[in-house]
């Protein structure tokens, strides 16, 4: 996740709450990606540090347990930008201009000029950060399919370009019958097995909730729709008050429907079935106003929010130990990503660099 602050309802719903179940499933690896926010906010990094902390907080707010889950920050794992100069070397320009990410964010990104090789070569740098940990699977919403996809064309290009670890083994007696009826006359009696440095990751697609902001449009903080994980009770009642609805729904009289109405959207995601049944049956038959209907779902917001917004209490008035976490979780991520680059350089034949210690 880049380290661009705090996080808001859309980023828990698209990603975090998906996060926190996995950890108990997978043995999981998440990072705050600083390097990445560079690729479009090169220009002022002054806010890096804070917005990093601040990703880190929700995370932990969201329920990421260090004990079930390595959290780190990319910078902190020089590794990743090795990675990513000798996969830089071996990618070809067409793949990453044909990245469909690539081309509508510079048309809708304003104001930054974007005309540079670490925005052109982001998907780069993420296939480095997904294969130094050898990751079998990536936890991605459907925007960045395509990035798992060249991801992999990237990984089958270096496993083909730089097989390693030929090991050999005996041949079995089938094996020998075999080679024998093939080829005539065995000499060696070695089996050799090519074993690909990095595994093709899988896309593990997040099921998509359609989650609107207060204006109806999808949840951003670049619009000034976003409810914030930090938002206090009284801030979300206020956003909500001001939420756009179902536009047939003019006066208090008028029938209108949840399925139209962004804080329908909402009640799906985060309402009980009963209150569900009451703003479906209430709204249609215009028994219910659209004020009482919305302070249902700031009731549902709040219940997810506020034991969140405690547990975030407990860092932010003690920020070491969220460094603490930072710092045990980034020295596993270098130990596991050392050992990739180990595997690297020995299959490109770059293993005579000087020790790892000058590297660190
Ligand atoms: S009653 Fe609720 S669902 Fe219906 S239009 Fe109003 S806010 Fe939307």
């Amino acid at each position: 996740m880049r380290s661009t602050g705090k996080l808001h309802l859309g980023n828990y719903v698209g990603a975090l709450e998906n996060w926190v179940r996995m950890q108990d499933q997978y043995d999981c690896f998440f990072f705050i990606a600083d390097w990445h926010a560079l690729t479009t906010d090169y220009a002022d990094p002054s806010r890096l540090k804070e917005n990093s902390v601040d990703v880190l907080l929700d995370w932990l707010a969201a329920g990421l347990d260090p004990a079930k889950c390595v959290m780190f920050i990319q910078s902190h794992v020089p590794a990743h930008a090795e990675l990513h100069l000798l996969l830089s070397m071996i990618t070809p320009l067409g793949w990453l201009e044909r990245v469909p990410t690539y081309k509508e964010q510079k048309e809708n990104i304003k104001g930054k000029d974007l005309d540079t090789y670490g925005f052109l070569g982001y998907p780069v740098l993420q296939s480095a950060d997904i294969l130094i940990y050898r990751a079998n699977s990536v936890p991605v919403g459907e925007d960045q399919v395509a990035h798992v996809e060249l991801t992999r064309e990237i990984a089958r290009r270096f496993n083909q370009f730089y097989p390693i670890k030929v090991e050999s083994e005996e041949l079995t007696p089938a094996q020998r019958a075999w080679c024998t009826a093939r080829y005539g006359e065995v000499l060696l009696n070695t089996v050799y097995v090519v074993d690909p440095v990095f595994p093709e990751p899988q896309a593990l697609l997040t099921p998509a909730a359609r989650l609107p902001g207060t204006d109806g449009r999808k949840m951003s903080k670049s619009y000034g729709n976003a409810i914030m994980l930090t938002d206090p009770e009284p801030v979300v009642r206020q956003k909500l008050k001001t939420m756009v609805t179902d536009p047939a729904r003019i006066r208090r009289s008028d029938k209108g429907n949840p399925d139209v109405c962004p804080v329908g959207d909402l009640h799906k995601i985060f309402s009980s079935k009963e209150t569900m049944a009451k703003v479906y049956e209430g709204c249609r038959s215009a028994g219910i106003g659209c004020i009482e209907c919305k302070s249902w779902a700031a009731d549902a917001l709040v219940q997810i929010l506020n034991p969140m917004q405690e547990r975030r209490k407990k860092y932010e008035d003690n920020p070491r130990l969220a460094w603490d976490i930072l710092e045990a979780g980034s020295a596993r991520a270098r130990e596991v990503a050392d050992a990739t680059m180990d595997e690297v350089r020995e299959s490109m034949g770059l293993d005579y660099a000087p020790a790892k210690d000058s590297r660190k």
